[in-house]
């Protein structure tokens, strides 16, 4: 498989650090308000590369953090905890924020079918991590203190700047109009690993530490979470493209010199999803939410499938009308795929890899998720049987997750329903199992019945109880079980 890596900015072959395992580590949600849809575009796009990850064969061990401290109102360290916002907003402790926009987002993800990552570590677990990485930094000379805080030294690296061309110039660009210059920090990029009482009266959460009762900084909890659960190194570390910088190149900065190694092979980064009218921001309150997607009636996995239709390297715009055409085109494909017989020949097991090489030559190629959705419609065009089309289309869904075969057996079944209103002659199995020879006979015995031929009628129906088949009577059809 080929990734772009925003580290080399380069496709290059993954090859895993370790034979026996691909460590992935993802930065998770500020718990202090619900996740908008944005947001769930980075983890709909982590969650296809864990997935095809699996799909392949590798053994995914991938850790994701729940921001529930330090994070403040601008990357650059200044303003208001987001977490000690949300609280005031809300009337509410930050422990229940916390908990209960925590709650709100794995359901988010349950209803676009993102698979929960194997670990998920709130920053308030690992407070001794943090402080074990900082005080290290400071015993090397990495990190100072300084009117209250301890901050990382960025002129002690040789290259700093690992996403973009920055340079110190560029960033002093960035600088928010109203925010105050933190008058301590040595270097214009310098960030903070530990905040004391001494700057932030009104912090929630503190904790003892040998720099003073404090909390720590955003970039720091990345990294103490991932060498917790993963060790010294990393496979892949993804997030939104917006967290390249400042965010990532320090959670670079202050590993690396903590370890005194190389920490991350490759860097993932999705870019945004826009609205006509900009970036989505959640700071900002006015945003988009998968519940508001549902009471506007959409189902949550056509935008799973709308976001599918594009790279995820490229900007994603959102409107209304966008949605509406996956919708449209989410539930065709849903009906086509209905319109399929379950149990018609066997699986062509030639056809099926023709199939599947389709899909992982997408796949392979940097995630190329709208290609891999080519290949489902291929499916559907193929000459082959429809058992193979279904196998393909079940093998696929494994990465996809758009719900491919649930759906269409629930549309199967909402058919047949129809099917009876209609009154039309409808054969449904008790179990939900569908079973193409016992439907034949019972179809057979009901065309025998219409003909007057009860004789083979009875036969018929005989001969299904042999096989330990009860047919059953119902109005505009005939139900079946095994006995
Ligand atoms: P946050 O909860 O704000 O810490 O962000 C969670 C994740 O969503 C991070 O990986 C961000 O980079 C990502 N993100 C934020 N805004 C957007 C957006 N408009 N589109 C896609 N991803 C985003
Ligand atoms: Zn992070």
């Amino acid at each position: 498989m080929y990734l772009y890596n925003s580290a080399t900015r380069k496709k290059q072959e993954f090859v895993p650090n370790h034979p026996d395992i691909v460590k992935m580590y993802t930065c998770g949600p500020t718990v202090y308000h619900f996740a908008h849809i944005g947001n769930l575009r980075s983890y709909i796009m982590e969650d296809i590369l864990e997935k095809y990850l699996r799909y392949l064969g590798y053994n995914v061990k991938r850790v994701m953090n729940i921001t529930d401290v330090g994070h403040l109102t601008s990357d650059a360290d200044e303003g208001e905890d987001k977490m000690l916002k949300g609280a005031k907003r809300e009337h509410k402790s930050v422990l229940e924020i916390a908990k209960f926009y925590t709650d709100a987002f794995f359901d988010d993800c349950a209803k676009l079918n993102i698979k929960t990552p194997d670990v998920v570590e709130p920053a308030t677990n690992c407070i001794d991590d943090y402080i074990r990485i900082i005080t290290k930094l400071m015993d090397t000379g990495y990190a100072y203190f300084a009117g209250g805080n301890v901050y990382f030294d960025t002129s002690k690296l040789e290259r700093y700047y690992i996403f973009n061309d920055f340079n110190q110039d560029d960033l002093n660009v960035g600088v928010r109009e109203g925010v105050e210059e933190d008058t301590n920090k040595r270097n214009k990029n310098d960030f903070v690993l530990w905040f004391t009482k001494s700057k932030f009266e009104d912090q929630a959460l503190k904790w003892d530490s040998p720099w003073g009762v404090g909390y720590p900084g955003w970039h720091i909890e990345c990294s103490g979470i991932s060498m917790k659960h993963l060790g010294e190194d990393l496979d892949i570390h993804c997030g939104g493209i917006d967290n390249a910088f400042p965010h990532h190149t320090n959670e670079i900065a202050q590993s690396e010199s903590y370890l005194g190694h190389h920490w991350c092979n490759f860097w993932m980064h999705v870019l945004h999803l826009n609205t006509t009218s900009g970036k989505m921001s959640k700071s900002s309150g006015e945003f988009l939410t998968v519940s508001l997607l549902q009471e506007k009636g959409y189902d949550p996995l056509a935008y799973r499938f709308f976001c599918l239709q594009s790279h995820y390297r490229k900007i994603l715009v959102f409107s209304w009308e966008n949605l509406d055409n996956a919708q449209v085109a989410y539930n065709k494909l849903i009906a086509r795929i209905a319109a399929l017989k379950p149990g018609d020949g066997e699986v062509d097991a030639e056809a099926l890899a023709a199939l599947q090489e389709k899909f992982r030559a997408a796949m392979d190629n940097d995630l190329n998720t709208s290609l891999a959705v080519t290949a489902v419609y291929d499916v559907l065009k193929a000459k082959t049987n429809d058992e193979t089309k279904l196998a393909a289309l079940a093998d696929f869904d494994r990465v996809l997750s758009l719900g491919l075969i649930e759906k269409a057996a629930a549309k199967r079944e909402e058919l047949k329903k129809q099917a009876v209103t209609a009154g039309e002659f409808t054969i449904v199995s008790e179990s939900g199992e569908s079973d193409p020879e016992v439907e034949a006979k019972i179809q057979a015995r009901q065309d025998a019945k219409k003909a007057k031929n009860f004789a083979e009628a009875d036969r018929i129906r005989d001969e299904l109880k042999a096989a330990g088949i009860e047919v059953t009577d119902i109005p505009h059809g005939a139900k079946w079980k095994r006995v």
